[in-house]
């Protein structure tokens, strides 16, 4: 893959968990393989204060981790 075309892909993941962090059950077109959708799952680790979010494809298992910091409202 040329470099040009991982920085899109990252870019695509970036706006993925953008969508998906607002509205969890959108439909958001996985930015490596084009083809299946991808899926959150939240693992809250409290004694970090951290929600860590694996955000994962269900065509090429493509994934990705993201760790934000634990909301008190949530
Ligand atoms: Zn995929």
């Amino acid at each position: 893959m040329e470099f040009e075309s991982m920085k899109q892909v990252t870019k695509d993941w970036i706006e993925a968990v953008k969508a998906l962090s607002v509205h969890p059950l959108v439909k958001v077109i996985c930015p490596v393989c084009k083809k299946g959708t991808l899926k959150m799952d939240d693992i809250r680790i409290p004694n970090y204060g951290i929600v860590e979010s694996k955000i994962w494809c269900d065509k090429c298992g493509a994934c990705n981790y993201l760790r934000m910091p634990l909301r008190h409202d949530m």
